[in-house]
């Protein structure tokens, strides 16, 4: 008889969105009408940009004529994709060939696909709070997990000391929930860290574009050493508005190399083993963003997030609440008031000015007593929640 992969019964029930869902519906169920201030999904609001719906068109033309149609694609991405993106790096000081770039479906699969690279003995060190994905893909892996807390006191971005011990350890920078970024110094301490252990990092880079601070690093690989150390798993979900389009990239180095095996050879293997690639369209589409032209149009965008961002800061400013966030990532991570846990605030906010965020529970135990919320939101619906939030908050 068959055995299941008996793993996922360690998974705990992911309740988060559907627990926010039910609570919403609950409340408009007992006040039909009522107006709701949603703060809380990570999805974007705004459409893809032109540059990429031309690009995308275009493409979808191509498919029609028997002279430009395209069949499979390239595994590990179309050339002119994944050297389009080694120019983006390159327009930052970092240097990679192209084949060290791999285009992929979006960052959560690559977050499950990339840990068919590693051994299940291997100790799994995630910082936390978290975004769920990482600690759940390992548990399926049956690996074994540490929990890397982090807060208030090392401004969430916890640090390596020489007692760490670990094999595989996720930082994601800026961070999501918390919006939190490491500094250059910070990273390279991690990677000296990683290297004098033979340790690797998954760098989550998947709000690099949100970053306004000039001297904080957008890759792992502005770090000098990290190319024998980690793997960057990147996305142009909320860079570019790709979240139902996705889209992605990682990047392996070629002198990442373990018990004498290449980690990008092995993953060559594995791509053109497990995948057929993305679609080109949806390639050309990604290659798109990367023009001047996307690159300007995303920033647009951005800039709309940016703003939420920058009203809902004050808000929180003035109400002398405090916070985390909101500067270089999407998200704003705030200390619930009164010490009050962050499912009874989040009751707190729904009931009382209609706005919907994410407790901080959601995100491992470590986001107890936090709250976070999204600027991925309509302007004129986060203004609004920002004036209710002032007063609520406000003492
Ligand atoms: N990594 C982080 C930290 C995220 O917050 C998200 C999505 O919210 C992802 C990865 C997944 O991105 P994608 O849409 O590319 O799968």
């Amino acid at each position: 008889m068959l055995t299941p992969n008996l793993c996922y019964a360690n998974l705990k029930e992911s309740y988060l969105f559907r627990h926010i869902a039910g609570k919403t519906e609950a409340y408009l169920k007992a006040h039909p009408g009522a107006r709701l201030y949603r703060m809380g999904i990570g999805d974007v609001s705004l459409p893809l940009v032109p540059a990429v719906i031309q690009a995308l068109h275009a493409a979808v033309d191509e498919q029609a004529e028997k002279n430009s149609f395209h069949g499979y694609m390239p595994e590990c991405g179309a050339p002119f994709l994944r050297e389009t993106i080694a120019e983006y790096y390159q327009q930052r000081g970092v240097s990679l060939s192209a084949d060290e770039v791999f285009v992929s479906s979006g960052a959560s699969d690559e977050l499950g696909d990339l840990l068919d690279l590693f051994d299940r003995k291997n100790r799994a060190l995630i910082m936390e709070p978290a975004y769920p994905a990482y600690v759940d893909a390992n548990i399926m892996a049956g690996r074994e997990i540490l929990h890397l807390p982090s807060g208030p006191e090392n401004h969430f971005l916890p640090m390596p000391d020489e007692h760490l011990q670990a094999d595989l350890i996720y930082l994601c920078s800026p961070n999501n929930p918390t919006g939190a970024a490491f500094s250059r110094e910070q990273l390279s301490r991690w990677v000296r860290w990683a290297n004098e252990r033979g340790a690797l990092i998954l760098f989550d880079a998947a709000y690099e574009a949100f970053i306004d601070e000039e001297n904080l690093p957008h890759s792992i690989f502005e770090i000098p050493g990290a190319r024998t150390c980690a793997i960057e798993i990147c996305s142009l979900s909320k860079t570019a508005g790709f979240t139902g389009t996705r889209l992605g990239y990682t990047v392996i180095p070629k002198e990442l190399e373990r018990s004498g095996l290449s980690l990008n050879a092995m993953w060559v293997r594995n791509r053109t083993t497990k995948t057929n690639g993305v679609s080109y369209i949806l390639q050309r589409g990604g290659a798109a963003v990367f023009t001047v032209e996307g690159q300007h149009q995303i920033r647009e965008n951005i800039m709309v997030y940016k703003e939420n961002a920058r009203v809902l800061m004050k808000a929180l400013d003035e109400a002398g609440a405090r916070y985390w966030g909101g500067k270089n990532a999407p998200y704003l991570w705030m200390e619930c008031p009164d010490r009050m846990d962050s499912w009874a605030f989040f009751d707190r906010l729904l009931n009382e000015i209609q706005v919907v965020g994410t407790p901080g529970a959601g995100f491992g135990s470590c986001g107890e007593g936090f709250f976070r919320f999204s600027t991925f939101g309509n302007p004129d619906d986060t203004r609004e929640a920002a004036a209710r939030l002032l007063k609520l908050l406000k003492p």
